[in-house]
C-alpha cells in the first residue's frame, strides 16, 4: 500500500486558514487565540492571525471554521511488518488508524512477529530490522517509532550500547520476555536509559496465554519510563495497587483502550487529585486479542472526557502534548518547530453537542475532515469517523 499524500506546492509551504478553534495539545494553555497555522518543509513555522501572516506561495487549506488539533499519538501499538498484523490477520490497520486521527505511533514491542527470536543476537537483529523498515515505510504517512526489543535473560550492558548505536530508541514492554523479576529488569532498564533507550513495562494480568502478571511491586522496582497500560492490558491490578503506582512513581501513566475502563477512570481521577495530569498518556495496545481500533484514541478521549469529568480540550492533550513530552517526541503540540501533524475535526453530524468540544463532552466521537502529516495532506474526509458537520477544503491555486 503506497502513501499518496498531497505534498505542499512550491516552497513546500502549507497554510491552514479560517480555523474556528485551535487546540494546542498543551494542558497549561489548551486553546490558542489564532486562526491560521503555517508549515514549511514539514515543520510548523507560524501560528497566528491570518491578517498578520504571509499566506502567499503556499498550498492553502480553508479550514471552514473547523477545529485544528495536533495529530494524535498512539503511545502503545504492536506492529509487525508494514501494514499487516498477524494478530488478527488484518491488512491496512495503520492506514485505518490514520483515518482516526493518529499520525504517530510508538511500538511497545513487535511481539506478534511469527517465530519471534528469543536468543539475544536474534532479538537485536529483529529490533534493528523493525526500526529500519518502519522508518522507510510509513503506511498512510503515519510515523511509527518501532524496533522495540523485548528483554530476555542474558542481555548485558554491551547489548544496549550496540542497540542504541544501531538506532534503537525504545524497549518493548518489560515482562513480555523471560525477564520477569524486578531486580534484573531494573538493571536492564538502567542500562537502556544510560544509552538513551526509553522503556515501558507491562502492568497487570497476562494479556494472552503465555504472558504473565506484573504487579505494582515489580513496576516500582523496575522503574521503567512508562508504566504501560496502568489500567491493565486487559486485566487491571486491584484499585489500591493502581493508586499506589500513581502516588509512588513519577513515571508516565499510560491508559489504553484495550484495558479496563473503570481502572482508566480511577487512574485519571487519582492523577487529577495529585495534580499530575501531565503524566497521563493514551494508547490503544492494539493489535491485540481485542483486535485493532482505528478510532481507539478518539474513543479514549471521548470516554475520559464524558465519564471522567474532563473538559474535551484537556482530554485531547493526553493524546498529544502529554505523550510527546513524556516520550520526547517532536510532535503533539502546536508551536513553531514541531512536526506539522494536524487533525481537522468538527462535531459529527447530528451530535447532540452544541459544538465540537461539547459533543466530545457528551461522549460522541468527533468527525475528522482532514489529516496532515509532516505538512502533507494524508486524508481528507475520514472514511472511519462519523461524518463531520463541516470539512476543510484545499483552495484551488
Ligand atoms: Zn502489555
Amino acid at each position: 500500500m503506497s502513501h499518496d499524500a498531497v505534498k505542499p506546492a512550491g516552497s513546500k509551504r502549507l497554510v491552514i486558514r479560517n480555523i474556528g478553534l485551535l487546540l494546542s495539545g498543551d494542558l497549561d494553555r489548551p486553546i490558542l487565540d489564532a486562526d491560521t497555522v503555517i508549515s514549511t518543509d514539514g515543520r510548523i513555522t507560524a501560528v497566528g492571525r491570518e491578517k498578520d501572516l504571509d499566506i502567499t506561495n503556499a498550498t492553502v487549506v480553508d479550514a471552514r471554521g473547523t477545529a485544528l488539533v495536533p495529530g494524535l499519538i498512539d503511545s502503545h501499538v504492536h506492529p509487525v511488518a508494514g501494514d499487516w498484523t498477524p494478530r488478527q490477520n488484518q491488512l491496512g490497520w495503520i492506514d485505518s488508524c490514520m483515518h482516526g486521527g493518529v499520525t504517530t505511533m510508538v511500538s511497545a514491542g513487535e511481539v506478534h512477529t511469527p517465530g519471534r527470536p528469543k536468543d539475544i543476537v536474534g532479538l537485536k537483529a529483529m529490533a534493528i530490522c523493525a526500526q529500519r523498515s518502519f522508518t522507510a515505510f510509513r503506511p498512510g504517512g503515519v510515523k511509527i517509532y518501532a524496533g522495540a526489543p523485548v528483554l530476555e535473560h542474558g542481555m548485558v550492558e554491551e547489548d544496549f550500547k550496540e542497540l542504541a548505536a544501531a538506532g534503537v530508541t525504545i524497549l518493548g514492554e518489560v515482562g513480555l520476555g523471560s525477564v520477569k523479576d524486578g531486580k534484573t529488569a531494573r538493571q536492564m532498564v538502567t542500562w537502556a536509559r544510560k544509552y538513551g533507550i526509553q522503556s515501558t513495562i507491562h502492568t497487570g494480568g497476562p494479556s494472552i496465554p503465555g504472558s504473565s502478571l506484573i504487579d505494582k511491586d515489580m513496576v516500582l522496582e523496575t522503574d521503567a519510563d512508562v508504566i504501560g497500560h496502568v489500567n491493565g492490558g486487559h486485566t487491571a491490578l486491584p484499585d489500591d495497587q493502581i493508586t499506589a503506582l500513581c502516588e509512588k512513581s513519577n513515571r508516565a501513566l499510560e491508559i489504553v483502550h484495550n484495558g479496563n475502563e473503570r481502572a482508566a477512570l480511577l487512574t485519571l481521577r487519582t492523577a487529577k487529585e495529585l495534580k499530575q495530569l501531565k503524566r497521563v498518556i493514551l494508547g490503544t495496545d492494539s493489535p491485540a486479542g481485542s483486535g485493532v481500533q482505528p478510532l481507539g484514541i478518539l474513543r479514549m478521549i471521548s470516554m475520559l472526557s464524558a465519564l471522567g469529568d474532563l473538559p474535551a480540550e484537556l482530554a485531547i492533550c493526553l493524546a498529544t502534548g502529554n505523550t510527546a513530552r513524556m516520550r520526547g517526541l517532536d510532535c503533539g503540540l502546536i508551536e513553531s518547530g514541531r512536526a506539522a501533524n494536524f487533525v481537522l475535526m468538527d462535531a459529527a453530524q447530528h451530535s447532540a453537542g452544541k459544538n465540537l468540544l461539547d459533543s466530545i463532552r457528551c461522549g460522541d466521537l468527533p468527525g475528522i475532515g482532514m489529516v496532515v502529516i509532516d505538512g502533507a495532506i494524508s486524508a481528507q474526509r475520514s472514511r472511519n469517523t462519523p461524518p463531520a458537520t463541516r470539512v476543510p477544503e484545499v483552495v484551488p491555486s
